[in-house]
Order: structure tokens, then sequence, then C-alpha cells
């Protein structure tokens, strides 16, 4: 759950952020941000701040603005009917983004929130910079975060029906409350 005020916060920050990366928004665009707090209530830590620019029955491209050290929760885009889950390919804009999947631990710059190590299971870690992109295909686990600048990040998949992404984190809900609405 977060506040009126904190998600509004959180579209200004990331507005900045965005246009910093070199995006060009369009005037009603930062009201369209949409922050995620992942039901765990602490934003600052773990969140994202997502403006959705293409949104089809079959692809979809966002941008990811991270603030400093801010984490995206290990999930992964299982399977439903005939969609074998959502493939999806992050491309890195601005900042450093330290990326983890699968494969020999390689853990390093990036750092597990306190207390959290058993919902972070991936442990091998790319270290991502502007230009650098990498490709996750579906059901593949992964989780993100952004360096102490913050980050900004493009993520191009097939359809995201980002309500069936799973989360190793039990506390994960998908939908962020706001109080107030
Ligand atoms: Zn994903």
């Amino acid at each position: 759950m977060i506040t009126v005020e904190q998600k509004t916060e959180a579209q200004r920050r990331a507005a900045i952020l965005l246009r910093t990366a070199g995006l060009a928004l369009a005037a009603n665009e930062e009201a369209g941000i949409e922050v995620a707090d992942f039901g765990l209530g602490n934003l600052e830590r773990e969140g994202a701040q997502i403006l959705t620019l293409v949104q089809t029955e079959r692809i979809s491209a966002k941008a990811i603005a991270m603030t400093a050290s801010q984490t995206l929760p290990e999930h992964w885009h299982p399977p439903m009917g005939t969609d074998l889950g959502k493939e999806e390919t992050v491309r890195v804009q601005w900042g450093t983004v330290f990326f983890f999947t699968e494969g020999p631990e390689t853990l390093q710059s990036g750092v597990i929130p306190v207390g959290k190590e058993e919902v972070y299971t991936m442990r091998h870690e790319t270290v991502m910079r502007p230009g650098d992109q990498l490709y996750c295909r579906p059901a593949q686990k992964h989780w993100f975060q952004a360096g102490e600048e913050g980050a900004v990040l493009f993520s191009f998949s097939s359809a995201a029906r980002d309500i069936l992404d799973m989360f190793t984190d039990p506390a994960v809900g998908r939908v962020t409350l706001v109080k107030g609405n």
C-alpha cells in the first residue's frame, strides 16, 4: 500500500529519470506511470515505476524507471493456455542495472534486500550498462536492481499480462493499492 502523495512523488521522480535518460514524454504520460510496490509496502527498497509505451494483444514495450538501489522482486512469466509465457528483452538506457538469472553464483555488486535471502534465489549477476541488453525466455526466473544513481531500462516483450506473473516472495501482490483511492 502506498499513499496518493507517495504515488505522485514517485511519478514525478520517475519522469525526471526518464527525461534524464533521453525519453520524450507527452504531457499526460507522467500521470500514467504505474507505481508498483508489489504489495510489500516498501517502495524505496522493492518497487518500480513503469511507463507502458505499447500494449497490444501480442506485444508490449515498457520503460522502467528505478530509483537508487530499488529492486524489482524475483518473478517469472508462466505459460497461459496456448501462450508459452512472456518472453522479454531488457535494455538499459541509463544508469547501471544488476540483473539476476539462473546460473553460477556471481552476485557481487547487487544486494539482496535484508532478510529476503529466501525469496531472491537467482544469484547469477550480469552488470548491465547503457546499451546492454539481455533476453529472458518464457518462465525463466529473474530479478533486477538499479545501481546507486538509479536506472532506466526498456522491456520489450510478447504480451504482458502482469497479473499472471509469478513471484518467489509469497508476500507479493501485483496490484498496488493506493490509500484513499
Ligand atoms: Zn519479467
